[in-house]
């Protein structure tokens, strides 16, 4: 791999490498080292460590390569589609193993999901395949479900910034989600590698394991441009192709039926009668949102207790119902449980589905009932692997930590340093997963959703790559949030006791960003 203008410094007679963003860098083995091209003096592939002079301070090299313990290292030509926050931090590990890198970002900055737009799509309940599409599913009032600590990536901690401009709180809103991603990509230069406005519209196999990656340019109405690729890497999102409830009755239904893709603010709801199907984070926040202004909600949910179904503690205006059975011509809308109501909207907060349009891989990739695969670690189609991947399909996760541990995963594979097992053994893998869900009754569509399994899962990727798993407070934290979410639904962004586990992330971020400890992978 390469590292870009890492400054080499003696101090106290020994070597130190600090990276181009200020940080020690831990120094490789001796013997594992060959330098580059330097400014100052020609160390051209020395195989180890060179003598400096005691006189030199500081000496910048342009590339420090690291030979693997066995096989070269290979640089590759990978594409990534999207900059969001699976796009970014996957450019910036691929990047790092010396890999040249373009992103393909079809919006015109970086954030994905976190560039909140007041835009919403052309059908409100995404059916139509010829309709705008909108990217982000963000509402105005959202602030994120998770602690702030948990969230940022392992050597880039989300801190609150002591800056007018920023939302210092632990569950900050959106738009402080939106400059993170941008300081991180500012941090680690990742703007220089993507094409904006540029949409990945075709990827192709082609002979020899080769990708045709055809993309547009936006208001560009031509053929498009084809570029060839060593490897593709699929960070597309996955929450902007709505998924919605089939009701009998839905198509001669009067009212008017959206998906939460396009909710942004309650107002449109004022003094109507709602439906809100869904009982998911979302749908919990955005059902508060519209109770402060609509005559009455009613939310119908298949996952919760029945001893909670009736009107909701703290709302005179909001009720919880089973599912709904039907609806009518009349505008009615007919619970299981037999209770009925007069409804104008019924909002779908009933998720959304994996979509890869642009996908060509002649059947071996499918889509099947929102379980894309076969998928070896939810990441490498055994038949396709290492060439394609996919960063940031499970979900009910904490996102971006995993999507840096699997793109370094990728990274790591992609330049012959980490091994794949053979093809026949990942799809065994695969096998015994699909085997393993439907022996304990998981809908297919589960397939990729973790909750707790996740931080077995990060372990197992952390362990491919040689760096340190999931630090203990982020997995108590995780924990702490989810009891505090059910205890106070109103107030958990506001009320914690999991003071002590803050305290510890923040010792743990000190250390990762200052002089001391370099351990998380944050070179290689
Ligand atoms: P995205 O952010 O969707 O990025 C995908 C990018 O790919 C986009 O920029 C898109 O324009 C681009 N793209 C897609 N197709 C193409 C193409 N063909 N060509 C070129 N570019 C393309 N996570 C948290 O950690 N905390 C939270 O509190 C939280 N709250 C959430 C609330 C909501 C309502 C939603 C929807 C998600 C929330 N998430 C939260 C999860 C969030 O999705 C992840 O944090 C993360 O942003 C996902 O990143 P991504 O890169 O996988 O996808």
């Amino acid at each position: 791999m390469h590292l870009k203008d890492v400054a080499l410094i003696i101090h106290n007679h020994r070597i130190v490498l600090i990276s181009h963003h200020n940080r020690r860098v831990p120094l490789p083995r001796p013997g594992q080292v060959k330098y580059e091209q330097t400014h100052i003096y020609d160390l051209v592939f020395c195989r180890t460590i060179m003598p400096i002079p005691a006189e030199t301070t500081a000496i910048t090299i342009q590339r420090l390569s690291m030979t693997p313990v066995s096989n070269s290292v290979i640089s590759r030509h990978v594409a990534v589609i999207g900059a969001g926050a699976a796009g970014l931090v996957t450019a910036r590990e691929l990047r790092r193993k010396g890999h040249s890198v373009v992103v393909f970002e079809r919006g015109d900055q970086v954030g994905g999901t976190w560039v909140y737009t007041t835009m919403v799509e052309s059908d409100h309940l995404g059916l139509d395949p010829t309709r705008t599409r909108v990217n982000s599913s963000l509402y105005c009032s959202l602030r994120t479900n998770l602690p702030r600590e948990s969230m940022g990536f392992s050597d880039y901690p989300f801190f609150s910034r002591d800056d007018p401009d920023r939302d210092p709180r632990r569950f900050p809103g959106h738009r402080e989600v939106l400059m993170y991603l941008k300081d991180f990509a500012r941090e680690f230069r990742i703007g220089e590698l993507v094409q904006f406005e540029t949409e990945v519209v075709r990827v192709r196999l082609m002979e020899g394991s080769k990708w045709n990656v055809k993309s547009r340019k936006r208001d560009e109405d031509e053929a498009g441009f084809d570029e060839i690729f060593d490897a593709v890497v699929v960070c597309n999102g996955h929450f902007t192709e709505p998924r919605i409830a089939l009701i009998p009755g839905m198509n001669e239904w009067p009212g008017k039926q959206m998906h939460s893709h396009n909710y942004r603010v309650p107002e449109p709801f004022r003094d109507q009668v709602v439906v809100l199907i869904g009982s998911s984070a979302s749908a919990v926040d955005i059902s508060r949102d519209i109770a402060g202004v609509a005559k009455e909600v009613h939310i119908a949910a298949r996952t919760v207790g029945d001893e909670t179904f009736g009107k909701q503690p703290g709302y005179d205006n909001m009720w919880l119902h089973p599912m709904i059975g039907s609806v009518g011509g009349d505008g009615t809308v007919y619970f299981q449980d037999g209770s009925l109501v007069l409804a104008d909207v019924i909002l779908h907060c009933t998720g959304y589905k994996y979509d890869f349009p642009f996908l060509e891989t002649n059947g071996i990739v499918t889509v099947d009932d929102n379980r894309v695969g076969p998928l070896y670690k939810h990441v490498f189609p055994p038949a396709l692997a290492p060439w394609l991947s996919f960063v940031g399909l499970p979900w009910q996760v904490i996102p971006f930590t995993m999507f840096e541990l699997q793109s370094k995963w990728i990274a790591g594979v992609l330049s012959n340093q980490l091994m794949l097992p053979s093809q026949e053994e990942m799809m065994e893998d695969v096998e015994a997963l699909y085997s393993s869900l439907e022996a304990a009754g998981t809908l297919k569509r589960y397939t990729h959703c973790m909750g707790i399994s996740q931080f077995q899962y990060n372990n197992w990727l952390a362990a491919q790559c040689g760096c340190p798993g999931n630090e203990e407070w982020r997995v108590q934290m995780y924990l702490a949030n989810g009891r505090n979410k059910r205890a106070r639904p109103e107030a958990y962004r506001d009320e914690w006791e999991d003071r002590h586990l803050v305290l510890q992330a923040h010792e743990d971020f000190i250390k990762y960003t200052s002089n001391i400890v370099s351990d998380k992978c944050v070179s290689e």
